[in-house]
């Protein structure tokens, strides 16, 4: 299994920071991703980053090359997480919302069992207490919109919320060796059980 990740936005994208500007989505998400693809590679996953470039990369671009592996290697054979972080308002100010979610493509797709990978390897490693926030409405945790990224990318595709950029407590934690480890660590440890129960390393 070929296993695809992307990190939202880039370093010439507006806002998508915590209002102090200790937290900068596209640099956070980026170190995620790295060390998510070096632990993966590192017990013999084939992981790779979609979008190595420190700029902003179309989310077209993103969706023509993860369909370019799809095309090589069947979609069966894909799997993309997009790493994100939260926000409840602009960016202006530090907001009250809190806590974990991943989203898919509308409708029930592959992209669901990945979903629900992820949010048992959230309820798993995220501390104890902390907010996960489902959508039941379908009868499955994830939340679902026709994000381009999810939308347009023919394999299984999810994209995480890892908690708000403009709370507080959140940005504290996700800064902190503890908070970025079991980040690092949902992620991993969420797409092995996927490529487990769905494919072959
Ligand atoms: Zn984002």
């Amino acid at each position: 299994m070929k296993i695809l990740i992307d990190n939202g936005h880039g370093v010439n994208t507006k806002g998508k920071r915590s209002p102090d500007g200790r937290l900068l989505e596209y640099r956070y998400c980026r170190e995620i991703a790295a060390e998510v693809e070096k632990r993966l590679r590192a017990q013999g996953y084939d992981a790779e980053r979609i979008v190595t470039e420190e700029a902003d990369i179309s989310l077209g671009e993103r969706c023509s090359r993860v369909n370019a592996w799809c095309d090589r290697l069947g979609t069966k054979n894909v799997c993309l997480v997009s790493i994100h972080c939260n926000a409840a308002g602009s960016g202006a100010a530090w907001m009250n919302a809190r806590g974990w979610e991943a989203w898919t493509s509308k409708g029930q797709t592959q992209g669901d069992r990945l979903a629900d990978c992820l949010y048992d390897a959230a309820e798993k490693y995220l501390p104890k207490g902390t907010p996960v926030r489902t959508d039941m409405t379908d009868g499955d945790r994830d939340k679902e919109e026709n994000f381009t990224i999810l939308h347009r990318s023919k394999c299984a595709a999810c994209l995480t919320e890892n908690m708000f950029q403009d709370n507080k407590a959140d940005v504290d934690w996700l800064l902190s060796a503890e908070g970025r480890e079991a980040v690092t660590r949902l992620h991993v440890e969420g797409i092995k059980a996927y490529v487990a129960k769905y494919g072959r390393k």
